[in-house]
């Protein structure tokens, strides 16, 4: 757990957030400005910064993510229209919250490229 950390301050509840699910290795929730009708944000227990910080020990870590985004598409009926699953990374790549973070949208056309 990292003290300066808002995800990590979610995953122990010092700070409050619609969780929607939680076990040992993740907890999902909605994100504070959802981009689409479906904007839910899954995270590992742990502290890890990054997706460029991710070690050979971690393949668990981020299978899970995945697994779990995929089970909570289905939950919010938009698994077989599709959603999109994004991870940002760094400066370049987006990220403003340095706690790994699985982006689950969907609910509404996507178009390609991002900006
Ligand atoms: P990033 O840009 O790092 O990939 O995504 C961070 C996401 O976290 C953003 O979509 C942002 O809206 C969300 N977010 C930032 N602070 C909070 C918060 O305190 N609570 C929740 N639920 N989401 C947050
Ligand atoms: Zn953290």
């Amino acid at each position: 757990m990292s003290d300066e950390c808002i995800f990590c301050k979610i995953v122990s509840g010092d700070l409050p957030a619609s969780v929607v699910y939680r076990d040992d290795q993740v907890v999902a929730f909605e994100d504070i400005k959802p981009i689409a009708p479906v904007h839910l944000l899954i995270i590992p227990t742990r502290h890890i910064p990054s997706v460029r910080e991710l070690t050979d020990d971690d393949r668990q870590v981020v299978n899970t993510l995945v697994e779990t985004a995929n089970r909570l598409a289905r939950e919010r009926g938009i698994h077989d229209e599709g959603f999109r699953l994004n991870i940002n990374a760094g400066p370049n790549g987006g990220q403003t919250v340095y706690h790994l973070h699985l982006h689950l949208i969907g609910g509404r056309f996507m178009t390609w490229p991002p900006g």
